[in-house]
């Protein structure tokens, strides 16, 4: 039986990984220091033998005992407003906790793979983005702490390839939506849902014509499955391709969730993306993978989900629980 470590793995993505592993037969460490993370995300895996849950911070050494097959270095905050109130903890477990995922797959003989971000693009000048473009960063923007942390994760998990010979695997994510998104992340889609919930207007920010391509987690979730059993070291794009306004993706959670409330427009965050887009020709050439849901069934399974949570849920504070 193969053992997987995932880092960040009581969060969004994390936990949907530990799912689609123990699925696969592996034995499953999740590993997550619960700033943004949920151990509810995970509750359903607890009582299973073949999986563990460690409370630790990546971004400190740290010790697995025993054989290691995989590492998935899943844990950071990612959403703006998260990345805002805790900028440090974002550049360490960007940076620091990459170096210790590297440093431990390589005692344990381990291949690697992280989570890399569509965020490395910046505000791209190339559309749509391919994973030869090297991006539009403002180092010293308020994104500059998730984006650059980022770029050195995949410069550092390069380094450990060619220098060390560390297996390693590099997704690039791109706006990722479903079940288990935390309801006030911030983010459009779960800002949305939740303000029709509560029964507040929708907040555009900008005039609302910056464009997103949102793919659905059990799409990605296949993708960088098939990542990780291939052997291809390049980075690889995993996002839907099927662009859209944010402004016409408002209206679309207004049609859906059936709200009377109007679109208010708000001011546009400094460094906030114009555009964003996928070029998934290396994921559909290299994994023979490309997104299966449509936005439309995507959106329903997550409004399902969202509404089926405690109604207390939706007046939750909104920032992340603990500063370090
Ligand atoms: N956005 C918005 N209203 C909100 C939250 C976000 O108009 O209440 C916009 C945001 O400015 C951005 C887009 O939606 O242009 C996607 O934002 P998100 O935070 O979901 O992801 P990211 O900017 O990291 O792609």
């Amino acid at each position: 039986m193969k053992t997987a470590l995932i880092t960040g793995g009581a969060g969004f993505l994390g936990s949907h990984l530990c799912d689609r592993l123990i699925k696969e037969g592996m034995r499953v460490i999740a590993m997550d220091n619960l700033i943004t993370g949920d151990l509810k995300n995970i509750e359903h895996l607890m009582p299973l033998e073949q999986f563990e849950f460690y409370h630790h911070d990546v971004s400190k050494y740290i010790h697995i005992p025993g054989q290691l097959d995989y590492v998935l270095h899943f844990a950071s905050p990612a959403s703006p407003i998260d990345y805002l109130k805790i900028p440090i903890p974002t550049l360490k477990v960007g940076s620091l906790g990459t170096h210790n995922c590297l440093g431990l797959s390589l005692a344990k003989g381990a291949r690697m793979l992280i989570a890399s971000t569509s965020e490395v693009y910046g505000d791209p000048m190339v559309h749509p983005q391919n994973e030869d473009y090297w991006g539009n960063v403002n180092p010293i923007g308020p994104r500059g702490v998730y984006d650059e942390a980022k770029r050195f994760q995949e410069a550092m998990t390069m380094a450990y390839h060619t220098f060390h010979g560390v297996e390693t695997r590099i997704v690039r994510i791109f706006n990722t939506y479903g079940p288990r998104m935390r309801l006030n992340d911030g983010r459009a889609l779960p800002a949305f849902i939740g303000q029709a919930l509560r029964g507040e207007d929708i907040t555009v920010f900008g005039d609302g014509s910056q464009t997103r391509s949102f793919c659905y987690v059990d799409d990605l979730v296949e993708g960088i499955y098939r990542l990780l059993l291939s052997d291809y070291v390049n980075p690889v794009n995993i996002g839907n391709p099927d662009e859209i306004s944010i402004l016409d993706f408002a209206k679309e959670i207004i049609e859906l969730t059936g709200t009377d409330q109007k679109i208010v427009f708000k001011p546009l965050p400094k460094d906030d993306p114009k555009q964003r887009q996928p070029d998934i020709t290396r994921a559909k050439e290299i994994l023979g993978w490309e997104p299966q849901v449509s936005r439309k069934d995507g959106l329903r399974k997550t409004y399902e989900y969202f509404k089926s949570l405690p109604e207390e849920d939706l007046y939750k504070y909104a920032h992340p629980r603990t500063f370090k």
